[in-house]
């Protein structure tokens, strides 16, 4: 008896759930509605050359992707790179990595610098449990004083979380700086990972063994509903057909999945309800010079339209662009801000103003390409109460599980994460598939 599982979308998650499921024996369709998988990870052509859309570094600590990558026999693709990082405050340029850059960081007082050292070691022996109810801002503010919190803290909270950044959890920005202090290899020294070809690499071997196996994918595929019959998934409708599922897994997020699953009520619907995210809208640039020797700037000076820019190739040399560097300036925003209706042209005039003030021998000539992204869905906001209200991989119905970033809360969403979560909900929609097709004892074998 044939076992089919349908996945609903092709990103990390559902690419990784898909694989797994195959691998199990069941009959998988993945249907993804962008013309290329790997959603938030996946890559675009820059004159000829393929590179993500948006920045992507690995973490030590990010089992799940590298596990996969060694599993494809791709482990030779991951590279670690002592990684810089700098602040842009009012006109000046800070290097920010070492206790000594942290000394030397004249934005702040002596004093408020020394506390802010101490405070981020005391923070990584603080508890997830504890933090969690906290208000993120209110508690940095506590830790670091307010000085260091206007300089240092809330340019990355206002960057990460617009006009959400008051309802953040103290954990989520705890649980980042424990994931950044497993990849310090000394107090001089933070490696941070890439992938030679981009996470792209992974997306698409993952994708090629999926298909080897006997994975069906269809690109440009949008699920337009998940069918729920006598309280069972039944299958989806996409292009106005119905496609036929034993087990269903939906990756795609939360506000995308009550439109899907309308014939859903209940606590799990209105859980899911309550999760607010927000939306990006990101700069590519390709650059015939570097801007800064830093992988990551964050800034702080009225002047400069967005919080931080991540020159990709101060991490990722990208050998194939012949020496050209990639900068990425993202801005996460609502996804009802009316800053999404600014033109590329208008984004492009007024970010490359500001690199002029970060590196004033910046030259607008140095652009050879860019392009700029915008996804309303890109990241769900960590309240202080998603240890209670987070709603698990199983939704409701028996056969229908559905994955979300909010689920890693407190931590980030990472591409290690969403494989993380692929993997678990294909493990549970096996046991579906399997509590479906066991064979009923027959009568006689139940006399015995
Ligand atoms: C700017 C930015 C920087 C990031 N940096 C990092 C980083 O440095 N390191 C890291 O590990 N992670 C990073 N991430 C996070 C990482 O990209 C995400 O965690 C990961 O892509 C989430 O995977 P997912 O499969 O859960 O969701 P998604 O990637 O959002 O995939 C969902 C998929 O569902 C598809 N879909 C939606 N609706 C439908 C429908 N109706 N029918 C069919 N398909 C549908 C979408 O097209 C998409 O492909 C970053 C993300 C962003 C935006």
């Amino acid at each position: 008896m044939t076992r089919r599982a349908i996945v609903i979308g092709g990103g990390p998650a559902g690419i990784k759930a898909a694989h797994d499921l195959v691998k199990s024996g069941a009959e998988v369709t993945l249907l993804e509605s962008a013309p290329v998988l790997g959603g938030l990870a996946s890559a675009f052509d820059v004159q000829g050359v393929r590179i993500e859309r948006y920045y992507h570094f690995i973490c030590k600590g990010d089992d799940h992707l590298v596990e996969t990558l060694d599993e494809l026999g791709l482990s030779h693709k991951l590279h670690w790179r002592d990684s810089r990082m700098a602040y842009f405050v009012d006109g000046r340029l800070y290097p920010f990595l070492t206790p000594v850059e942290l000394l030397m960081f004249r934005a702040l007082p002596l004093h408020d610098r020394i506390r802010a050292g101490a405070a981020v070691k005391l923070a990584q022996r603080m508890r997830e449990e504890d933090l969690a109810p906290l208000k993120a801002t209110a508690w940095l503010r506590r830790m670091f004083g307010e000085r260091s919190y206007r300089v240092i803290w809330e340019p990355l909270m206002r960057f990460k979380f617009s006009e959400h950044a008051d309802e953040v959890s103290a954990a989520w920005i705890w649980a980042r700086m424990v994931r950044l202090s497993r990849s310090r290899t000394s107090p001089w020294r933070e490696d941070l990972g890439y992938i030679e070809g981009g996470s792209a690499t992974v997306i698409e071997a993952l994708g090629e063994d999926f298909r080897r196996r006997g994975g069906r994918i269809v690109l440009n595929a949008r699920v337009e509903q998940i069918r729920i019959q006598g309280g069972r998934a039944t299958g989806v409708r996409v292009g106005g057909e119905t496609l036929p599922a034993d087990a269903v897994i939906s990756t795609v997020t939360t506000s995308r999945f009550r439109a899907l699953a309308q014939g859903l009520d209940g606590a799990y619907m209105r859980a899911l309800e309550r999760i607010p995210t927000i939306g990006i809208f990101c700069l590519f640039l390709r650059l015939r010079e570097q801007v800064t020797p830093f992988f990551w700037v964050n800034a702080h000076d009225a002047r400069v339209p967005f919080a931080g820019m991540i020159e990709y190739t101060n991490l990722n040399p990208l050998p194939e662009l012949g020496g050209d560097h990639v900068l990425y300036v993202p801005q996460y925003l609502s996804a009802d801000d009316p800053r999404y209706a600014q033109t590329d042209e208008e984004v492009l005039r007024a970010y490359t103003d500001a690199l002029a003030l970060i590196n004033p021998a910046f030259d607008r000539r140095w652009v050879t390409f860019s392009a700029v992204f915008r996804d309303r869905y890109a990241q769900p906001v960590c309240l202080t109460d998603y240890r209670t209200t987070t709603p698990s991989i199983q939704t409701p119905v028996p056969n229908l599980f559905l994955t979300d970033s909010c689920q890693l809360h407190p931590h980030d969403r990472t591409i290690s994460g969403s494989f993380g979560l692929g993997i678990d909900a294909a493990r549970r929609a096996e046991a579906a598939l399997a509590a479906r097709t066991a064979p009923t004892r027959a009568p006689e074998a139940e006399a015995r």
